[in-house]
């Protein structure tokens, strides 16, 4: 065939759409329980906004993310598929004054993403989130909710996950232990790998990011650990967070080195590891707080944190999935073209009555032809639709116990259990 699909997005078939929506439906029944309320994001949103709060040096507003040139009459402006839901919720946040108009300032979205990454298995150009945020809610009780949600989630959805967690402290913490860190990157400059080299100057902590070398990574975070340097409100906050934890016997290991790929987080960060997928894809949900970027363009919300689960990488590991339970199917069959007007009004009476799937009719379809495919199509019934409709009646036939008879049309629904 001419045309192909463009490299690193998905075709999703309706069996894995099926997944998806079992897997969301999930989702969305574990946050309203909470109260969370649904927004929708639009797709395209300006580049600036993600240079802003994503970071000018991340991966991602480096060179994940596809941009597009508008052409407005005399001015050009830069749009971008959005990567990534947390910085469009905060722009809606501010621009629809929703610290205002909403007492219980929690949200959740559900859609697609696009990075320009290298495809491969469960990572992908276009890919699907289901994020949830909430602003103006101190630590601890608001990370606690959120990983509260996700343990929750992935016991429904009997997937075995590992959290791993981190603080990775406020803009004060920071400020002295990146000037150690460098010095420290310097002395092992020729072996890090091109990437981290780059990264070394312009965004340091960006380093324990690195995918080429996690050992060398490890390394480096016991020589010069971020945790000597975080502040006293952060590491209450944090301590806070694992006390509630332990008193809830969630299980979670601290790992020093978890950075997380975007630069507005602060202090808490966590990520859901699942042994299912390879080292480089194995983070299913990840989330933090972001109180500075909030309190940064809504000075009067001090606190904000968030998560997001991948879909696709989820549902490439469900273990089992209740499928939809589907309603009865009716094949309606017409014995010739003539019959195609009262076939309509048969289906348009039953489904009046019935909660069915119908199959058919069909144009230019042999009656062998048509009764096959019911056959394949596994319905229960089939009625065949032809003379008998002029004294009212219809032929129905039971295809699970094979007997076929004449009956009104008045009296169908009670055929059909
Ligand atoms: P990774 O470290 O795997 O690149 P990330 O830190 O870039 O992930 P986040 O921005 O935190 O990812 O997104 C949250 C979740 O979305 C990830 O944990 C992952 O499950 C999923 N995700 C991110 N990028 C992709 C992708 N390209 N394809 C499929 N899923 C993705
Ligand atoms: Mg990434």
């Amino acid at each position: 065939m001419k045309f192909k699909r463009v490299r690193g997005v998905k075709d999703i078939l309706p069996e894995e759409v099926e997944k998806i929506n079992f897997v969301v439906d999930i989702c969305r029944k574990t946050v309203d329980t909470f109260g969370f309320k649904e927004v929708v994001l639009p797709v395209l949103e300006k580049i600036e906004l993600y240079q802003h709060s994503i970071g000018e040096t991340t991966d991602i507003v480096e060179k994940q993310m596809f941009k597009i040139v508008a052409r407005a009459e005399n001015e050009t402006e830069t749009i971008v598929l959005r990567p990534e839901g947390t910085a469009g919720i905060v722009r809606m946040f501010v621009e629809n004054n929703l610290k205002d108009k909403y007492p219980l300032k929690r949200f959740f979205y559900f859609g697609p993403m696009f990075r320009y990454e290298r495809p491969q298995k469960a990572r992908y150009r276009e890919f699907y989130q289901f994020g949830v945020e909430i602003f103006a809610e101190a630590p601890p009780s608001s990370d606690f909710l959120l990983i509260k949600i996700a343990n929750i989630i992935f016991e429904k959805l009997n997937i075995k996950v590992e959290l791993e967690i981190n603080s990775i402290g406020c803009v004060n913490c920071r400020k002295e232990y990146i000037v150690e860190l460098k010095k420290e990157l310097k002395k092992s400059n020729e072996l890090l790998c091109d990437v981290c080299k780059n990264r070394l100057e312009r965004n340091p902590l960006r380093v324990f990011d690195c995918k080429t070398d996690v050992d060398k990574i490890a390394k480096l975070s016991e020589k010069v650990s971020l945790q000597k340097y975080i502040c006293d409100s952060c590491k209450k906050n944090f301590d806070d967070l694992i006390t509630i934890l332990d008193e809830n016997k969630i299980r979670y290991k601290i790992v020093p080195t978890l950075v997380r790929g975007l630069d507005y987080y602060n202090g808490v960060v966590f990520e859901y590891k699942t042994q299912l997928l390879d080292a480089a894809q194995n983070t299913i949900c990840a989330g933090g707080r972001y109180d500075r970027l909030i309190s940064e363009l809504e000075p009067q919300v001090k606190y904000a944190c968030g998560l997001a689960f991948g879909i696709n990488r989820i549902v490439e590991i469900l273990p089992k999935y209740e499928k939809k339970v589907e309603s009865i199917k009716v094949g309606v069959a017409v014995v010739d073209e003539r019959f195609l007007l009262p076939s309509f009004s048969i289906i348009n009476k039953l489904l009046e009555k019935k909660d069915v799937q119908i199959v058919g009719p069909f144009s230019q379809k042999s009656l062998k032809a048509q009764l096959r495919l019911f056959n394949n199509e596994n319905c229960k019934y089939v009625l065949i639709v032809g003379e008998e409709v002029k004294e009212s009646k219809v032929v129905i036939k039971n295809f699970f116990d094979n007997i076929q008879q004449t009956i009104e049309l008045k009296d169908l629904e009670k055929y059909i259990i």
